[in-house]
């Protein structure tokens, strides 16, 4: 039920943070309240971000967004995972692919005949038992089939690589489309009411003054409205994840079209690769402590697969994450709520998140300090698990060439981290709390990537002969080799279901 006190929501930036939320609760709450998002053009938006996780499927989904139309928009590809170059020693690689491994065999997971096998020297690769692993490998890529019965290939669990400045421009169509007013110009002023603090309207350059009752801050690091504003105050992380500045680079295509992300460390800090369908989006992010602006420009300039497109452009930032993301009548989503590494593309789940959970909310009766501090505590719950598993890729290294990753190695972690992985190394045991984002799979294929590998397995392994347990293994990969043959190139797969139209 609509109550007087709450008409009008303002959102407060149109990057990918203001239009998710636009979308979204244009779509949830239909009309029933008036919704504005203030923008500007000359300030821009961050820009970077072209990343994701599977769980967007869902977000597109819920706001009616057709996947096939949304990529021809956006130059979108598949990613069905990560692949890690040079984390735990100089050369290593591994991917931390979406989705299941194995079939589970018997009583415990699949992974514990594996640790079992790998001991043995009789276990392949992690990637042969994964369907998304291994297509990822070939370059394939097809949508799941899900009328094959159990076939992996009804287990392809995928994401997506698009334009970050193409999607935001996308859902403002689809939002504008469902009445949300957009108004463009710079904020010059925030007013507050005298009596409890609250926002009651942004000013705009041009003098007009945009009222609201709930404001939406996706004003990006600067926190417009929750930092600027209400000072709710910034839990800074920088000693577990100390990277600090970034500089972004497209730069020309070229084959194959690889379904994957690709993350490559370097002596101070990594570099990403997101293909897209009409270049690649590449990025060093570094901790300035330990190298300089011109030679982290150069490190990445000297790894581009392609001729750059443009000038490397810096960005700067400090991880970690507000301490109210909701402090009256603001709620901080994007950007402006906290800042991790993109090191697993988490930040647009978490815009999906923090959206999700202001829904769950909803404050329709009014501001309530008991809903405000569940929303909070959720907040820093899901900030607090991902934060442990990026860390996990920094802390788990072996690398003896460069300084920063030493001190990485050497750095003190948080206890939660340092029990999963004190838990892990003795069986091999990988317990997922509560609705916690990565799930075992993910943390496992980051561990074992990483070389970490536990002392013993699960006891009840020993049950199954191993003559047993390495012919289910070898026809677990033997089906998922057939699968990964059958599959389409990513590129003909795209080719035939959302090219994007030549500019
Ligand atoms: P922004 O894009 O900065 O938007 C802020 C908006 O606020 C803009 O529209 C701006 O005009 C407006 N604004 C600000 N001040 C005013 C004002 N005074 N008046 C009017 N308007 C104003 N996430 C992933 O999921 N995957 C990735 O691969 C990934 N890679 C990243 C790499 C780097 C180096 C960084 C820094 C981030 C990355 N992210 C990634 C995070 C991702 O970019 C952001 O989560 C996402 O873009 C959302 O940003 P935003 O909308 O919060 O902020």
């Amino acid at each position: 039920m609509q109550v007087p006190h709450l008409n009008t929501i303002v959102i407060v930036g149109g990057g990918t943070a203001g239009w998710m939320t636009a979308i979204a609760l244009a779509t949830a709450l239909r009309g029933r309240y008036r919704i504005r998002l203030v923008e500007s053009d000359e300030i821009g938006i961050v820009g970077v971000g072209e990343a994701t996780i599977p769980m967007i499927q869902r977000f597109n989904t819920v706001a009616g967004i057709d996947e096939a139309e949304f990529l021809k928009a956006t130059n979108g590809t598949f990613k069905l995972g990560v692949e890690f170059v040079n984390w735990g020693r100089l050369g290593d690689r591994y991917t931390h692919g979406f989705g299941r491994l194995g079939q589970d065999l018997w009583m415990v997971g699949f992974e514990q005949y594996w640790h079992k096998m790998r001991a043995l020297g009789q276990a392949r690769d992690l990637a042969d038992y994964s369907i998304t692993r291994a297509a990822a490998r070939a370059n394939k890529f097809m949508l799941p089939r899900t009328d094959l019965g159990n076939s992996p290939l009804g287990e392809i669990t995928y994401a997506y690589h698009f334009d970050a400045s193409l999607y935001a421009r996308h859902l403002r169509k689809l939002s504008e489309a469902r009445g949300v007013e957009r108004t463009e110009g710079k904020i010059v002023r925030v007013t507050q009411r005298e009596h409890d603090g609250h926002v009651d309207a942004v000013v705009m350059e041009n003098g007009e003054r945009i009222e609201g009752d709930l404001f939406i801050d996706c004003s990006g690091f600067r926190g417009l409205l929750i930092e600027q504003t209400l000072e709710a105050g910034y839990e800074d992380w920088s000693h577990w994840l100390p990277c600090d500045r970034a500089l972004a680079v497209p730069c020309e295509s070229v084959p194959a079209l690889t379904p994957y992300t690709r993350a490559t460390a370097h002596k101070s800090g990594w570099q990403w690769r997101i293909p897209l369908q009409n270049r690649i989006g590449n990025g060093h992010v570094y901790c300035s402590r330990y190298i300089s602006d011109d030679e982290a420009a150069h490190v990445l300039l000297s790894n581009l697969d392609g001729k750059p497109l443009a000038d490397p452009r810096p960005i700067r930032f400090t991880t970690g994450m507000r301490k109210k993301a909701w402090d009256k009548n603001v709620v901080a989503i994007g950007l402006s709520s906290g800042f991790l590494e993109p090191i697993e593309s988490t930040s647009i789940h978490m815009i999906q998140d923090a959206i999700q959970r202001l829904l769950d909310y909803f404050p329709d009766q009014g501001f309530s300090a008991t809903d405000v501090e569940a929303f909070n505590r959720l907040s820093r719950f899901h900030y607090e698990r991902i934060r442990d598993f990026i860390i996990l890729h920094y802390h788990a290294n072996q690398r003896d060439d460069a300084a920063f990753w030493q001190a990485c190695a050497r750095m003190e972690i948080p206890a939660t981290l340092r029990d999963k992985i004190d838990l892990f190394r003795t069986h091999g045991r990988l317990r997922r709390v509560d609705s916690e984002l990565f799930t075992e799979v993910g943390w496992l294929q980051v561990l074992v990537g990483q070389n970490i590998h536990p002392q013993a397995y699960h006891p009840l392994v020993d049950v199954q002969s191993e003559e047993g347990i390495r012919d289910y293994m070898e026809g677990v990969a033997d089906v998922i080799r057939q699968c990964v043959d059958f599959m389409p190139d990513h590129a003909a797969f795209i080719d035939g279901y959302c090219k994007a139209p030549k500019m």
